[in-house]
């Protein structure tokens, strides 16, 4: 049974973006407007001769769900089905109020949780990240899922804690 990874976060972190580079394939549907997608969100990945499976939980939809009762939810999976989850958080528009309500959630998690912050597209914004130290999940990885940046240290950590 290969290690399961999954992504949690609020909409429009980049979630399905990430999903996607990490996969290497274009399989989930990215969209700007929240609660909208039907994305695929289950995959094979590999890193390093390490296989595992990926969740992008933010691709499970519940068509008439709010968006606190769908992050419940996605948290829920995360706990439940997975041996390293992935909270994605992102530097433009900072630490919100649902990334601590999602902090609260994962508390719980008897898993590793990694705090990944994404859209660090530049040097200026990789090196702002400090007020996710906030968030109590230790120390946040800035990743640009977009460009590419930062994901392979992410992948080694991710590896590292199966
Ligand atoms: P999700 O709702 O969390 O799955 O977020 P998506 O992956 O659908 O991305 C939401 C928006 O953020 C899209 O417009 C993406 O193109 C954009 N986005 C995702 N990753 C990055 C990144 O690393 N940098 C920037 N600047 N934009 C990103
Ligand atoms: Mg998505």
């Amino acid at each position: 049974v290969l290690p399961t990874v999954a992504i949690v976060g609020r909409p429009n972190v980049g979630k399905s973006t990430l999903f996607n580079r990490i996969i290497k394939e274009r399989l989930a549907i990215v969209e700007d407007r929240p609660g909208v997608t039907r994305d695929r969100n289950y995959a094979p990945a590999e890193w390093l001769g390490h296989k595992f499976h990926i969740i992008d939980t933010g691709g499970i939809t519940w068509e008439d769900g709010k968006i606190e009762e769908e992050i419940r939810a996605q948290a829920e999976i995360a706990i439940e089905e997975a041996d390293v989850i992935v909270f994605l958080t992102n530097v433009v528009t900072g630490v919100t109020d649902l990334d601590e309500k999602i902090a609260q959630l994962l508390y719980k998690a008897d898993k590793p949780v990694l705090l990944a912050v994404n859209k660090a597209d530049n040097p200026e914004q990789r090196s702002n990240i400090y007020d996710f130290y906030s968030l109590g999940m230790g120390e946040p990885i800035p990743v640009s899922s977009s460009h590419g940046t930062g994901i392979g240290d992410l992948l080694d950590t991710i590896v590292d804690n199966f």
